[in-house]
C-alpha cells in the first residue's frame, strides 16, 4: 500500500488507451498522484493507496494524453483575410478574446500549446493570466510579434495607414541588426519563442523577390541569438527553399512545411531536433468553408490548386518516419477556435495515418516541438495532462471535434472539466 504525501490521488479505468507514442491498449488503469502519472498498467494492477482516491470510470471511453497545439494564435479572433489580423479590431479586444480562446482550447482537451505569434504582448499576458489562475487555459509557450521584413508578407497595410507598431501582429524589421534588437526586447518582455516569417503565405497573391526573405547568414545569426537567450524559434516556411533555410539555420519548428520535398526532408537527418509542424486543417476549411462565408475566392482557389501537394508532403514525412507535429493555426473566421482537432481527423481520413499515430502528432511529437518536456505521453513520471473522450476514438476520430465528447480534462493532475453522463461533475471551463 502506497501512502500519499502532498497531492491528490486519481485512478482512471479506461476501455481504450492511446498512449501518445503511437500505441493502443485496452482495459487499462492509470494512477495519478499530484501533478504526475505514477502507474500505467492492466486493469487491477495499480497499487492500492491509503488516502482518498478520486475514481474515474472511463471503461466505455478513450483515455489519451492532453492534446498540444503546435501552431496556436491566442489573439486570432474572426479575421477574414490577412489585413484584418491587425485592423480594425482593437488591441484591447484582441487581448480579451485571447483569454477566451485559451480557455476554449482547454475545453477541447488541449492542455498545451505553442503560440506562434500574437499582437502586441498579448501572448505573454495570456500565459501570465493562466499561471496566476485568473483564467483557465493550456500550458503555453508563447511568441511575441512575428518578426517579418518591411515590405514582406506580414507588412499588410500601406505605410500611409500609420498603424501603431505596438498593436501589430508583425514586428517589421530591416536587416539582421534590427531583428536582433527585437529579439532582445521580446526576451526582456518574457516571450518563450521567437517566430520568423521567412516566406510568403499560400493564400497571398504578392510574390516579390526570393522565396526566403532572410539570407542564410541573417537567419543563422537571429536564430543563434534567440538560442543564446534560451528561447526556442519557429519559422513560417512553406516552400522547399524556405524550409531548407530554416532547417539549416537551426530553427526548432518549421511551421506549415506545406511543400516539403525529398531533398529537404533529407536535411532533417543532420538536424534531428528540428520539427515539422503541418497545418492542413486551416487550408481544408479555406477550401470547404471559405466560399460560404465570403473568404476571398482567389485565396481559396490558390489553396485548392495546391491541396494535393500539401497532402503528399505529410504522407512523405510519415513514410520517411520523420517525427512531425500538427498545429491548428485556428482563429480566423474560416477556421475558428474550436476547430483544433480537425488536424488529427485529416491525418487519419485524408492522409491515411492510423489514429494512434495521428494522435502522436498532437501529443508526444507536439510536446517535443513546443519544448513542453514531460507532457504528451501517458507513462509513469510524465505530467498528468490527460483527456477522456466519450467512446472509442480509434474507430471514430471525429469524436475529438465536438467538445461535448470531451468528458474529462486533467491538467497537471487537476481536473478542470468532468462530465459524467449528462451531469457536469466538475468544471472550471464550462
Ligand atoms: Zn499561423
Amino acid at each position: 500500500m502506497v501512502s500519499g504525501d502532498a497531492g491528490h490521488w486519481v485512478l482512471i479505468r479506461a476501455g481504450t488507451l492511446i498512449d501518445g507514442e503511437g500505441n493502443v491498449a485496452h482495459h487499462v488503469e492509470v494512477l495519478v498522484h499530484g501533478e504526475k502519472i505514477v502507474h500505467v498498467g492492466p486493469a487491477g494492477s495499480a497499487p492500492r493507496v491509503a488516502d482518498e482516491v478520486t475514481r474515474i470510470d472511463a471503461s466505455q471511453d478513450t483515455l489519451m494524453p492532453g492534446l498540444i497545439d503546435a501552431h496556436l494564435h491566442v489573439t486570432y479572433s474572426g479575421h477574414l483575410g490577412m489585413q484584418q489580423l491587425e485592423w480594425p479590431r482593437s488591441l484591447e479586444l484582441a487581448a480579451v478574446s485571447a483569454g477566451a480562446n485559451a480557455t476554449k482550447a482547454l475545453r477541447f482537451g488541449y492542455t498545451g500549446g505553442l503560440d506562434v505569434g500574437c499582437r502586441g504582448k498579448i501572448g505573454v499576458a495570456t500565459k501570465a493570466a493562466i499561471a496566476e489562475g485568473t483564467i483557465e487555459g493550456p500550458t503555453l509557450r508563447v511568441s511575441g510579434q512575428i518578426i517579418s521584413p518591411v515590405g514582406g508578407p506580414l507588412d499588410l497595410w500601406p505605410s500611409s495607414m500609420r498603424l501603431d507598431p505596438a498593436t501589430r501582429l508583425a514586428a517589421l524589421v530591416s536587416g539582421v541588426e534590427d531583428a536582433r534588437r527585437v529579439i532582445r526586447e521580446q526576451a526582456k518582455d518574457g516571450v518563450d519563442n521567437i517566430k520568423f516569417q521567412i516566406s510568403g503565405s499560400t493564400v497571398q497573391s504578392k510574390r516579390r523577390g526570393r522565396a526566403s526573405f532572410f539570407s542564410d547568414e541573417e537567419l543563422r545569426a537571429a536564430v543563434g541569438q534567440a538560442h543564446d537567450l534560451g528561447l526556442s524559434t519557429a519559422a513560417h516556411a512553406e516552400g522547399p527553399e524556405a524550409i531548407s533555410a530554416a532547417i539549416r539555420a537551426g530553427v526548432d519548428t518549421v511551421q506549415h512545411a506545406s511543400f516539403i520535398d525529398d531533398p529537404t526532408i533529407e536535411l532533417l537527418s543532420a538536424h534531428p531536433d528540428a520539427r515539422l509542424v503541418f497545418t492542413l486543417g486551416v487550408y481544408d476549411d479555406i477550401i470547404h468553408i471559405g466560399p460560404s462565408i465570403g473568404y476571398p475566392s482567389e485565396s481559396s482557389q490558390r489553396v485548392r490548386d495546391v491541396w494535393e501537394r500539401m497532402v503528399a508532403a505529410v504522407r512523405l514525412a510519415y513514410e520517411r518516419g520523420v517525427p512531425f507535429a500538427v498545429g491548428s493555426d485556428a482563429g480566423g473566421a474560416v477556421h475558428p477556435h474550436g476547430r483544433y482537432a480537425r488536424e488529427i481527423v485529416l491525418l487519419v481520413r485524408v492522409c491515411g495515418i492510423p489514429v494512434e499515430r495521428a494522435v502522436r502528432a498532437a501529443t508526444s511529437h507536439a510536446a517535443r516541438a513546443a519544448w513542453l518536456g514531460g507532457a504528451g505521453v501517458i507513462g509513469a513520471d510524465h505530467d498528468a495532462d490527460l483527456v477522456v473522450v466519450a467512446g472509442d476514438l480509434v474507430r471514430r476520430v471525429e469524436l475529438l471535434e465536438d467538445d461535448a465528447n470531451i468528458r474529462v480534462v486533467m491538467k497537471k493532475g487537476r481536473i478542470v472539466r468532468r462530465i459524467s453522463g449528462s451531469e457536469i461533475v466538475t468544471t472550471t471551463i464550462a
